[in-house]
């Protein structure tokens, strides 16, 4: 998913720096030199994050990160502001301005990376789901600094009394609501049971606890979404990269500081509150028009209006997208065998397991009678033949349910898998696509054959 990034410095050595480091991390670099370079930066290569230095002759970072908020072109970009500055007076001041995040100089790899991924991920869902939206205006950068970051539901899966002391009394200036469970499962259990807003997951569970509760959470559906804080010693650098590579959200590290604390918890209720909300009004608004009543996910019309805003979003920022296409295996003998209600509940039960198992930025679409296309914003080829991979085994591995006297039934399907070339007519990327597909069938189904974009 790597990206986009400027890396504003008026000392050199320091941005290239930062740059090798990014670049390594195969992230696209750009830098700019003083705060007029990079607000015209900003404005002409639409990068996906920014890093922004403070202290800046001219203008300094307070100053461009204000003027880019206030630019409608350039106020979805993330900032980070990076200061030699440990001042809380200076975050404030940054928050103030309308940066999304810190770091502090000399930079460690692993906040810089931590912060980097998870601003550009959140980059990339407001900004399809801008494109989604049928009033745009809703999907902005002040809409979500206007959520409501108090009174949120928040798991506390800790057992240092120090820790729990500090957390209580510094969450009550938020009105938070806090639930606290020492063990694993007992955490499991209760978030099987109720609904959070964040859990924070201290690392020096006995073992390796912290990480494993981590990775479960992510994997199981209910919780898939749900923002994880990690909670981390002093000069542990390791377990909480760890801890961001299973899933986590943002980390935090011992001795736990009052405004950082509140500030980390309130960006990720901040988060989930907009992105849910966003999620439901986009639902709602979705109207019968782009629906495919029998299995809710977007039809043809949605899917082809879609596809055109995503190309024209490729030709102005180069982005490339995936476009994968399955086709249930047989499907006639399903129907023929054990009746057509059965097959509309195999298209159901298909269509949730793919929607359960793609990203909430991707967009699935019934196209056809057992027909279904996925667009995969901003995703290598790569990466959308593994997402195919993985979704010819979620349909395949596990047996459908169908009400035809309980049983269990085997059902494949085939997939196709192709990536956008620039400026390539849409009939021309969905014939390659559709080939793809059809040579999955013909080679004996239940498998992805891929055909890159050959431009
Ligand atoms: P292949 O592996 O080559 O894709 O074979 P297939 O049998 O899946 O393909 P074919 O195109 O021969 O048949 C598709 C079937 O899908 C025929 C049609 O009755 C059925 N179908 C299309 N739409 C619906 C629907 O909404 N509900 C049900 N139950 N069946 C549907
Ligand atoms: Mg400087
Ligand atoms: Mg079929």
């Amino acid at each position: 998913m790597p990206g986009l990034v400027l890396v504003v410095d008026d000392f050199p050595p320091n941005a290239k720096l930062l740059a090798v480091k990014l670049s390594n991390e195969y992230y696209d670099v750009i830098m700019a030199e003083d705060g007029f370079q990079a607000l015209e930066k900003a404005q002409k290569e639409h990068p996906d994050i920014i890093l922004l230095d403070v202290m800046m002759p001219r203008m300094d970072g307070f100053e461009v990160c204000r003027r880019l908020k206030a630019n409608p072109e350039t106020q979805s970009i993330p900032v980070v502001m990076v200061t030699a500055l440990t001042e809380t007076a200076d975050r404030v001041r940054g928050l103030e301005a309308g940066a999304d995040d810190f770091l502090s100089k000399p930079i460690n790899d692993l906040p810089l990376f931590a912060r980097v991924r998870s601003l550009i991920r959140l980059k990339m869902m407001m900004d399809q789901w801008r494109v989604r939206s049928q009033n745009p205006e809703q999907v902005s950068n002040a809409m979500l600094m206007a959520e409501v970051t108090t009174k949120a539901r928040i798991l506390v899966a800790d057992e240092l009394p120090g820790d729990l002391e500090k957390m209580k009394k510094f969450l009550e200036k938020d009105e938070h609501v806090l639930t606290f469970a020492g063990d694993p499962e007992e955490v499991l259990d209760i978030l099987a049971r109720e609904d959070f807003d964040a859990t924070i997951i201290s690392l020096t569970l006995p073992g390796d606890a912290g990480l494993r509760l981590c990775s479960r959470i992510r994997s199981r559906e209910q919780t898939r979404q749900m923002p994880i804080l990690l909670v981390a010693d002093e000069g542990d650098l390791e377990t909480p990269a760890k801890g961001l590579e299973l899933g986590a959200t943002d980390y935090i590290l011992r001795p736990l500081d009052e405004h950082e604390t509140l500030a980390r918890v309130r960006t990720q209720v901040r988060r989930k509150r907009f992105q849910e909300r966003l999620r439901t009004s986009l639902e709602s608004s979705v109207n019968m028009a782009y629906n495919d009543p029998l299995t809710g996910v977007y039809n043809r019309r949605y899917f082809d209006m879609h596809l055109e805003r995503m190309r024209s979003i490729q030709a102005t920022t180069r982005k490339s997208f995936s476009l994968i296409m399955f086709d249930i295996d047989h499907f006639k003998l399903v129907n023929d065998t054990y009746g057509h209600g059965v097959g509309d509940e195999v298209l159901k039960e298909i269509s949730s397991r793919v929607m359960r198992n793609v990203r909430n930025f991707d967009l699935l679409a019934r196209i056809g009678g057992e027909e279904f296309m996925i667009i995969l914003p901003d995703t290598p080829l790569e990466t959308a033949t593994a997402i195919a991979g993985r979704l010819r085994r979620i349909v395949a591995d596990r047996k459908f349910r169908v009400s035809h006297d309980v049983k269990e039934i085997t059902v494949t399907s085939s997939f196709g898998v192709t990536d956008a070339c620039l400026a390539e007519a849409a009939d021309i990327l969905l014939k390659r696509v559709d080939s793809a597909l059809y040579k999955a069938k013909d080679e004996g189904r239940d498998r992805v054959v891929v055909t890159p974009c050959a431009g």
